[in-house]
Order: C-alpha cells, then structure tokens, then sequence
C-alpha cells in the first residue's frame, strides 16, 4: 500500500483533547513511535497530562486552550466522548480531527446513537425517549421492567436507574433531573461483548477480535479474548454491524461498539464509543497492534493493518476498592510484587494517587499460551488482589 501525500509523519505533534487513562496510553503509543504529544486538559495531575510534551491546563471550550492546541499540534484526536463537538469543530478549522465533531457528536446522546444503529440496520433495545411529562406518560407497558438513562453525560453505569413499575420509572426521571432520557427495555442478557474497529481516512476499515465483557455494578471488570462464548454467526454479525457502523458515520479513528447477545441468541448494539475503549485495553500485550497505536495511524494518515490477537488473555480492572481491603479506612497498596511474579501478568497504573471507589487506578492483563492457561493466572491475580472470581 502506498502512503498519502499527507501523512503526518513522526516528529510532528500529536494532539489529544483529555487527559484521563486513555489519552495516557494515546501518549505511549504516539511517543514510542516517534511523535511529540500535547494534552489539553484542566487538570494539572491528569494521567496523560502527566507523561504528554506538552500540557495546555485549561477547560475544553477555552478560546485560548484551543488556540494554543492548535499551534502546538499537527493532528488532533480525543480520548474522552464528552468532550464538546463544539471544541473539535473549531480545531477542525485549522488541523486534521479525527474524529470529526460531528461524529462524536452522535455518539454524545443516545437517542442520536440508536437513531444511528437503526439507520445502519443494526437491531438494538427497543426502547423510547423521554424529554417531557407527555413522553413519559405515554411510555408503553411493553417497555417496563426498563432502565431509564440519561441520553447525554452518562458512564460507567452513572446516569440510570433500574426501573420496574410506571411509579418508580416517574420517581427515576424526577431523580435524573427531568433531562432528556432513554427508556430501554431490560433484555434478558446471555453475555456482553464489544468490537473495536479502527476507520483510516481512505475508509479503510480493520478490526480487533471480538471481546467478551463482563460488567459489575455498570462498571466493566473483566475482559476475556478470544470471547469464549461466542459463536461463528455471532462475531461475523457483529463486525459486519460495526464496520457498517463506522463507515456511515465517515468515522476517522479508533471507534468501539459494544453489543448485548440476549439468551435467544440475538444480538443488539448498545452504545458506542468515539475512541479507545476499556475493552480495547489488552491490545496493548496481546495483539501485535495495540488500539492506541491504531488511534495515531488512523489520525496521521499512516497504514492501518489488521489486528492479530498473538496471546490469549484476560484483562482485569483495577477499581480504587482494591486500595481499601476489607473495610480499611486508610489506602494501601496493593500487592503488585505478588501479583508480578505470576507469569504473563501486565500492569498497568495510570498515575492517580488518590484511589477512591470504582475510580479506574489501572489495569492488569494477563497472557498465556492458552485460553485456559491464562484463565487460571487471572484467577490467581484476582485472588490476590481481592477481586471476585469470575
Ligand atoms: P459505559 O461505561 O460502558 O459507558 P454506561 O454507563 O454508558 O457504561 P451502559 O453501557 O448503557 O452504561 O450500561 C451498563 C451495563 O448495564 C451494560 O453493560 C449492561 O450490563 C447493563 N445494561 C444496560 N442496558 C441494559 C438493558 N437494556 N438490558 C439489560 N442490561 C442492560
Ligand atoms: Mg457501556
């Protein structure tokens, strides 16, 4: 394949609106292939902030951030979804986004985000909108039990309530603020996976295996790769669904869909992601291109090329509740020596030194020859840092 004209190459500066775990590990990648970075993020203790060139310490929409931003970097990314579409539009006046505002935009509200799957063809929770006290009364029983979620801001299970009578879905939506909602129905889930596609800006599509994903309390706990429970139907269907997904948005950059696979055996699109994704994390040891390596090719311009899984792995999250082993008060450290001497352990800490219940401190992931093989070690590491076993 021959490289555009207008690849930017290594040596230039790389820029990445946020800070958090993922602009940090965008930072690794792009450092390690030669690139400058430059971090804008408020936070002066950001993870990426801290390991970045350079580091813009203001908030997202300010005029003076995005002018300096644009004057450091040649090309300009971002690691969190809720960066407003507004910033990246205007750096879009200057330099190369990827992704484009407007697609994160999509991905910025769930109403706008399922729109798009169903426009894509792609099945997902029945589901209806909730903006006023009309809307709300004219809700269908078909969709209770439900969980009522905010359409814009939420994460990590934030932003949703469980409901499962039409009194408690009103006593949710006064508890959410009154916002706009998305009521979907609660699907009988056999497993979750996720798929995470890389778009470069010939429209070139490449994809990382599918992973499967295992969810606590709405927060993500384990990843495993290869998916051990999915079939041959399941996985075609969704890469077919993500690649389709990612071209009608004119997706430029990394970008991950995650799916439920219901006890029927039929899958449904979740939401998706306008960036690395947690589930994505392993790719860094287990497969010979990792997702943030992916994010700078797709935003520079360089070759994509097809992610192969080289290692079995499982990926474990690193909760700050693991700093606070049965009910101490005080944080303390968990045993990383013990969990390192286990074979085909990876740590990886994100620079936060305050940890605080499901804040996400890091994340180990853990290869082996076999599925099997790695199973087990993970088991072992979880045992020792006072993670269930799953
Ligand atoms: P993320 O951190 O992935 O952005 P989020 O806060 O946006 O999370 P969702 O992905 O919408 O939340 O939901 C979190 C989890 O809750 C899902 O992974 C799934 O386990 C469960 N869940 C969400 N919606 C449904 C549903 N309609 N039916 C059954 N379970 C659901
Ligand atoms: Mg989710």
């Amino acid at each position: 394949m021959s490289v555009q004209k207008d690849v930017i190459l290594p040596g230039a500066t790389l820029g990445v609106m946020g800070g958090g775990q993922l602009g940090r590990m965008f930072v690794h990648a792009a450092q390690s292939m030669g690139y400058r970075t430059a971090v804008l993020d408020a936070d002066a203790t950001s993870p990426a902030g801290l390991v970045s060139h350079a580091h813009i310490q203001t908030p997202y929409l300010d005029a003076a951030g995005l002018a300096e931003l644009a004057r450091v970097a040649d090309a300009v990314t971002t690691e969190f979804e809720n960066v407003p579409a507004a910033a990246l539009t205007q750096l879009a006046q200057s330099r190369p986004v990827a992704p484009s505002g407007e697609a994160v935009s999509v991905c910025q509200d769930r109403a706008r985000e399922k729109a798009h799957f169903v426009a894509c063809g792609v099945d997902c929770a029945p589901h209806a909108l909730i903006d006023t006290p009309e809307q709300l009364a004219a809700v269908g029983d078909d969709l209770l039990p439900g969980i009522l979620k905010t359409a814009r801001l939420g994460y990590d299970g934030k932003g949703q309530v469980r409901v499962k009578t039409r009194a408690e879905l009103i006593a949710a939506w006064d508890e959410l603020g009154r916002v706009g909602c998305v009521l979907e129905k609660m699907l009988p889930l056999a497993y979750e996976v996720s798929v995470i596609v890389a778009r470069g800006r010939d429209g070139q599509v490449v994809h990382f295996p599918l992973q499967q994903n295992l969810h606590r309390d709405g927060i993500l706990a384990v990843t495993t790769v290869p998916a051990p429970n999915v079939t041959d139907a399941v996985s075609q269907q969704a890469y077919a669904s993500a690649h389709q997904i990612a071209a009608s948005l004119n997706y430029v950059g990394v970008l991950c869909i995650e799916f439920f696979v219901l006890t029927d055996g039929r899958i449904v699109a979740n939401e998706m992601a306008p960036r690395p994704h947690n589930s994505g994390h392993h790719t860094i040891d287990a497969c010979d291109v990792s997702q943030f390596e992916l994010q700078v090719r797709a935003m520079t311009g360089l070759p994509l090329v097809a992610p192969v899984l080289h290692s079995p792995c499982l990926m474990l999250n690193l909760l700050g509740d693991l700093w606070f082993p049965d009910g101490v008060a005080e944080q303390v450290e968990p045993d990383w020596a013990a969990v390192l001497a286990l074979s085909g352990t990876h740590l990886h800490l994100y620079g936060k030194t305050e940890a605080r219940r499901a804040r996400k401190m890091g994340h180990l992931t853990v290869t082996g020859a076999t599925p099997e093989a790695a199973r087990e070690v993970a088991l072992k590491a979880a045992a020792i840092l006072g993670i269930a076993p799953f």
